[in-house]
C-alpha cells in the first residue's frame, strides 16, 4: 500500500477531531509557551539582581509563568487523551463494522486471532499517533522553533553552531525512522501471529489436550510472542539511537556554545546574562528534540498500524441491501440450472453444470457421496460464495437479483456443525428473529423436543450454553439450532446434516417435525443416513459435482445404481 494512503487514512481518523485537536493542540501551546518564556523570565530576574531592583515582580512572573504552563499543558493533555480514546473508537467501530460485512469467502481464508488482534491491539497504537504524536510535534516545533528565533535574537554565531547540531540530529534521525517503521509493522504482524495461534488452540482446546499437543502448542505461542519482543526490541533500538544521538548532539553543542560564548564574553562581545538565557534555550532543546523524535517514533507505530487496519478495510465487503423483512410467508421453490463453481480459480471444480428444480413445499434430500458438493449447494444459496456460471433462482428470481437480507430473510439454514454461540438459551433461540414471542418460542421448543433439555436446566431458557455451546450435547446443539431455523418463519428451511447427532428416537421424532414443517414450507434437508429421508417427496442424487440422479426412494433404488449402493451399505436393503 502506497505511504500516502496510509498518511490519508490517519488524515481520516483525525478529521472528526479536529476541533478536539486544535483545542488540545492550542492548550499545549500555550504550555509549552509558558515554558519558553521562562528562560526569558530567568534572564530578568538575574538583570534585577544584577542592577539592585526588586526582585519580587520577576520572581512572581516566573512562579505565574510555572503555575499557568503546568495547568494549561494538563489541560491540553487531558483533552488530546481524550481524542485519542475517541480516535480508537471511532476506528474499532468501523473496523468492526467492516469485518461483519466482510464476504464469506473473505474471512474463510483470514485467520480469526489475527483478527482479533487488528481491532484491541493495532487500533489502541492510533491513540499514540495522536497525543504523543502528531500534538507533542506540533509542540515540539513551536518550542524548537520558538528557542531557535530568541537564540538568533541573542547571539548569531552561537545559533550558527546549534543549527549544525539541529541538521545533524535530522538526518540522523531520517536515517533510523524507515528501520523504526518497518520494525513496528513486524511487531505488529508478530502480535496478530500470536493472536492467530492462541485462537486455533482454544477453538480446538480437548483436542489439544487429547493429543497431547499442550507442548508443542506453547512453543508455537512461544515463537510467536519471542518474534513480537524482538521487533519490539528492535523498535525500542533504534529508537533509543535516535535519542541518545539527540542528547550527545545537545551535550556537544552546549561544550561548543559554551567554548565559543565564553570567549565573546571575554571579548565583551555578548553579556553574560545573554550566554546564560542562549545555554538554558539550548537545554530547552533537548526536550523538544526528544518530544519530536518520540513523535515521529509514535507516528511510524501508528502508520503501521493504520496499514494492517486499511488491509481489511479494502478487502470485498457484502451489499447487504433490502431490510424489508417483509419478504413473503409461502413457501419458496427453488431452481439450479447449469451452475459451476469452485472456490477460488485455483481450486478445483465443486459444481460442474449442477441442475435441478425443487417445487415450493414439501420436503426434497440431497444426498451423495462426500465431497459431492452438497453443502456447497446451500453455501450458494446464501449467497456466502457465487458460482461462476449457470444461475440459481428462488421464487422464480435469481438470487443475483434479491437484496442480500430479504434473500437470507426469506431462508432458515442449519450449518453442518450446528454453531451454538455463547450467551443464554433464549439468546440463541431467537438470534435469527430477536422480538418472537413467548408463545412461537414454545410452539418450537415443543417441534424440536427440547421443552424436556429447558426444564432441566437450572435457569431454564436464561440458563448459559458456554462458549460454543460447549455445556449441551452435540444432538442438543443440534436441535436448538434448527429451532433457531425455525423460528425464523423461514420460506426455504436449509438443514445440513440436521439429524446425524441425533439418537433413534429424536431422530424419529425430528423426522416428523420435519414431515410437519415441510407441510407449512419447503425443505432442503442434506442427510448421509438415508434412513431419515426415505420419506422424503423428492431426493436428488450428487456425485462428483453434478446431479446424477432426482426421484423417490422407491424410484431410486430401481433405477440408480449408486443409490441402491448407498441404501445397501446403510443396512437399507437386504444385501
Ligand atoms: P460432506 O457430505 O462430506 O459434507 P459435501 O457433499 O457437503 O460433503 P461440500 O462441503 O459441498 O461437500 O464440499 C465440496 C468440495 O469443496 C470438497 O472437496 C471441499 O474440499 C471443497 N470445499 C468446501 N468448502 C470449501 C471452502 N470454504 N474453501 C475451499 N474448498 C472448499
Amino acid at each position: 500500500m502506497p505511504e500516502t494512503a496510509s498518511w490519508h487514512l490517519l488524515l481520516a481518523y483525525m478529521r472528526p477531531h479536529r476541533r478536539a485537536l486544535l483545542l488540545g493542540g492550542v492548550l499545549s501551546l500555550v504550555g509549552s509557551f509558558a515554558g519558553l518564556a521562562m528562560p526569558l523570565l530567568a534572564k530578568v530576574v538575574i538583570d534585577a539582581f544584577d542592577d539592585h531592583r526588586s526582585l519580587v515582580g520577576p520572581v512572581l512572573g516566573l512562579t505565574a509563568a510555572v503555575l499557568v504552563g503546568a495547568g494549561v499543558g494538563a489541560a491540553g493533555r487531558y483533552v488530546l487523551e481524550r481524542m485519542g480514546e475517541g480516535v480508537v473508537f471511532s476506528a474499532r467501530r468501523r473496523l468492526v463494522g467492516r469485518m461483519l460485512r466482510l464476504r464469506v469467502s473473505e474471512v474463510d481464508r483470514l485467520k480469526p486471532g489475527d483478527l482479533l488482534s487488528r481491532v484491541t491491539s493495532d487500533t489502541t497504537l492510533l491513540r499514540a499517533v495522536f497525543t504523543e504524536g502528531v500534538v507533542e510535534m506540533v509542540g515540539a516545533l513551536f518550542m524548537l522553533v520558538g528557542a531557535v528565533v530568541m537564540m538568533a535574537i541573542m547571539d548569531g554565531v552561537l545559533l550558527l553552531i546549534t543549527l549544525a547540531v539541529l541538521i545533524l540530529v535530522g538526518s540522523l534521525v531520517g536515517l533510523v525512522m524507515p528501520r523504526i517503521r518497518r520494525a513496528s509493522m513486524q511487531a505488529q504482524v508478530a502480535v496478530g501471529e500470536m493472536g492467530a495461534v492462541l485462537d486455533r488452540v482454544l477453538q480446538a482446546f480437548r483436542t489439544v489436550k487429547a493429543s497431547g499437543a499442550e507442548e508443542r502448542e506453547i512453543a508455537t505461542v512461544d515463537e510467536a510472542a519471542r518474534e513480537a519482543r524482538d521487533r519490539g526490541v528492535a523498535v525500542a533500538w533504534w529508537t533509543s539511537i535516535a535519542g541518545i544521538s539527540a542528547w550527545m548532539a545537545a551535550q556537544l553543542a552546549f561544550v561548543a556554545v559554551l567554548g565559543v560564548g565564553g570567549a565573546r564574553v571575554a571579548s565583551g562581545a555578548l553579556e553574560v546574562s545573554s550566554l546564560i538565557a542562549f545555554l538554558l534555550y539550548l537545554f530547552y532543546l533537548v526536550a523538544p528534540i526528544g518530544q519530536l523524535i518520540q513523535g515521529v517514533t509514535q507516528m511510524q507505530n501508528g502508520l503501521a498500524a493504520v496499514r494492517r487496519i486499511r488491509e481489511i478495510e479494502e478487502l470485498p465487503a457484502e451489499e447487504i441491501g433490502g431490510g424489508i423483512r417483509e419478504v413473503g410467508a409461502a413457501p419458496a421453490g427453488v431452481i439450479f440450472e447449469n451452475v459451476v463453481f469452485r472456490y477460488g480459480d485455483d481450486r478445483p471444480v465443486v459444481h460442474d453444470g449442477v441442475s435441478f428444480e425443487i417445487p415450493a413445499g414439501g420436503m426434497t434430500a440431497l444426498v451423495g457421496p462426500s465431497g459431492a458438493g452438497k453443502s456447497t449447494v446451500f453455501t450458494l444459496l446464501e449467497r456466502f460464495y457465487e458460482q461462476q456460471a449457470g444461475t440459481i433462482t428462488i421464487d422464480g428470481r435469481d438470487i443475483r437479483r434479491w437484496p442480500l437480507a430479504d434473500l437470507r430473510a426469506a431462508l432458515g439454514y442449519v450449518e453442518q456443525d450446528a454453531p451454538v454461540l455463547d450467551g443464554t438459551l433464549r439468546e440463541n433461540l431467537v438470534f435469527a428473529a430477536p422480538g418472537t414471542g413467548e408463545d412461537d418460542i414454545w410452539r418450537v421448543l415443543s417441534l424440536t423436543r427440547l421443552e424436556d433439555l429447558v426444564a432441566r436446566l437450572p435457569e431454564g431458557l436464561e440458563t448459559q450454553v458456554g462458549h460454543r455451546g460447549v455445556m449441551l450435547s452435540g444432538g442438543e446443539r443440534q436441535r436448538v439450532a434448527i429451532a433457531r431455523a425455525l423460528l425464523r418463519s423461514p420460506r426455504l428451511l436449509l438443514l445440513d446434516e440436521a439429524t446425524s447427532q441425533l439418537d433413534a428416537v429424536n431422530e424419529m421424532r425430528l423426522r416428523e417435525v420435519v414431515a410437519e414443517v415441510a407441510g407449512e414450507t419447503t425443505v432442503l434437508v442434506i442427510a448421509h443416513r438415508l434412513s431419515t429421508v426415505t420419506n422424503a417427496d423428492r431426493i436428488v442424487v450428487m456425485e462428483g459435482g453434478r446431479v446424477r440422479a432426482v426421484g423417490t426412494h422407491g424410484e431410486l433404488l430401481a433405477d440408480d445404481d449408486l443409490y441402491r449402493e448407498l441404501a445397501a451399505t446403510q443396512f437399507l436393503l437386504p444385501t
